[in-house]
């Protein structure tokens, strides 16, 4: 039996079901502007008599992609203000991202870096290039920590990975590798003996950020892959988009964040949508974010509790956006609300 494809043109979405022949003409004019790929893993687990399934509306193209707003750009977080040499961003001083690859297994409506990747994206760094990022964070002794995104790195070949992190092992004041990437949860069956020996070429501590938004996504295989990650002493962490129509309410959240721990994976960063092109219908008000980031404490358990996160436009960095429970009152007194939103002076009244 042949191997099930990557479906990537709007004739394979209708062939396997997740569009109709009325939809595709949509689907093929999303696809002139960006990339497609949905895989066996992701295909599998769309229920397509759902018109609102959480799963395909972060894979199957949506008309409302064309529709452009004028605070949408092309490069959000600002990758290219911050890129001393091509593939490098170097945005905080102790760390920067190393963008190997352009191209992904899936593509998500709302990516971020959609402008960037695809095959008609930035594409794979030539070797002169990646000589050059190499050199770079050879010459920067103060770089502690290099994550390797993009892209997906892990879409690469176990032997181009082990070519990267043989490389980082030569650079002594690299301390950390950190991997950002969709494949364990997309395509667990790349997570093999082989590509977690490349993950661990450096010998450095290695940690893996994997990016999933619905509980559905872990799935036992994605489970079990990961199983296999934190076995060989990976440490793993979460990334998820807080998404309009897919994880905007506090029982999905709830049960993401769970699924995460359950798996070994600290939850990390909860990302409020980027303003990139063509994403306007997933992305929430910042006050709806904090409602729900709000409703997650004391419901659930101090583990599973994600730092909500906005990447300031223009590429000024990260900044915390999550509920304050603190209220400065005057002379040193604040009042602290409560898991239940109750307000408490502290110090507490005499
Ligand atoms: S895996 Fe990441 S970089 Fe690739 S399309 Fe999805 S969000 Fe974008």
């Amino acid at each position: 039996m042949s191997r099930p494809e990557t479906l990537r043109t709007a004739s394979d979405l209708v062939a396997a079901g997740l569009v109709t022949e009325s939809r595709a003409v949509d689907v093929e004019r999303v696809s002139e502007r960006y990339a497609v790929a949905i895989t066996p893993a992701m295909a599998d687990l769309i229920d397509r008599n759902d018109p609102a399934d959480p799963i395909a509306r972060q894979f199957v193209p949506d008309a409302a992609e064309l529709v452009t707003l004028p605070e949408e750009r092309a490069d959000p977080i600002g990758d290219l203000a911050h890129s001393p040499v091509e593939g490098i961003v170097h945005r905080y001083p102790d760390r920067v991202l190393l963008k190997a690859v352009h191209v992904c297994p899936v593509y998500c409506r709302f990516c971020f870096r959609r402008e960037m990747v695809g095959p008609q994206g930035l594409g794979t760094l030539s070797p002169e290039a990646m000589d050059r990022a190499f050199a770079y964070i050879a010459e920067h002794s103060e770089i502690w920590e290099v994550i390797l995104t993009g892209g997906d790195p892990l879409i690469l070949s176990p032997r181009r990975l082990a070519e990267i992190t043989e490389r980082l092992a030569a650079i002594a004041h690299v301390k950390i590798v950190r991997f950002h990437t969709r494949v364990p949860v997309v395509a667990p069956e790349r997570i093999d003996a082989d590509l977690i020996a490349a993950l661990k070429g450096s010998g450095k501590t290695t940690y893996l950020a994997v990016h999933a938004n619905h509980p559905r996504e872990l799935t036992s295989e994605a489970r079990a892959a990961c199983s296999r990650l934190a076995d060989a002493g990976i440490a793993l962490l979460s990334q998820s988009v807080l998404l309009r129509g897919i994880n905007d309410d506090p029982d999905v959240l709830a049960e993401l964040m769970r699924g995460f721990v359950e798996t070994r994976i600290q939850p990390y960063y909860l990302h409020h949508p980027d303003l990139a092109p063509g994403t306007s219908h997933f992305r929430l008000s910042i006050a709806e974010g904090q409602s729900l980031v709000a409703g997650l404490r004391g419901r659930i358990s101090g583990l599973c509790q994600p730092t909500y996160i906005l990447d300031i436009p223009g590429g000024h960095g990260k900044a915390v956006i999550g509920p304050n429970a603190l209220h400065e009152k005057g002379g040193g007194s604040y009042a602290v609300s409560d898991f239940r939103g109750i307000e408490h002076a502290y110090p507490p009244d005499l």
